[in-house]
């Protein structure tokens, strides 16, 4: 996607853009970050001498994976966009291309970790039963990390 900035000529001129438009899929660190709706934007771009300065806001809907429970869920995104675009690194000063843009302040944007809710129960490691959705039957034996320890501490003397 190009925004034409052949009527921004003039060093120190400056034009709104507002536009949506339809975005693929990413993909970041073996991550899918799927994304939903046409991203919304709203910037102003200025003209100084060596640089053309992006400013303004974007608006996303992303579907992302919970890291917990590996269910999909919507994740709605508003970003402050504040980029200095160095003439030097232009294909063509007419032309601003946005793509790069776009998909640095997305990925920028995601959680480490990313959760559904943040009272997500994740999944049983025994059956893989969402947990969200209802309890198992297994029987899992929650271990306190601490006695866990004092158990393995046990188990090394009696060798
Ligand atoms: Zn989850
Ligand atoms: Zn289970």
């Amino acid at each position: 996607m190009f925004i034409n900035l052949s009527n921004l000529k003039e060093i120190g001129s400056r034009k709104q853009v507002s536009l949506e438009l339809e975005f693929h899929d990413l993909e970041f660190a073996n991550r899918e970050i799927e994304i939903k709706d046409p991203i919304k934007l709203e910037l102003e771009i200025f003209n100084t001498s060596d640089s053309f300065v992006v400013e303004g806001k974007l608006k996303a809907n992303l579907i992302l994976r919970c890291s917990r429970c590996l269910q999909k869920y919507s994740s709605p995104v508003e970003l402050d966009i504040s980029e200095d675009v160095l003439k030097s690194e232009m294909e063509d000063e007419e032309e601003l291309y946005l793509d790069e843009i776009i998909v640095d302040n997305i990925i920028l944007s995601l959680p480490m970790k990313p959760l559904c809710s943040d009272d997500c129960k994740g999944i049983c490691p025994e059956c893989g039963q969402d947990l969200n959705e209802g309890e198992c039957d297994c029987e899992v034996e929650a271990l306190d990390p601490r006695l866990a320890k004092l158990k393995d501490f046990y188990n090394d003397d009696n060798e």
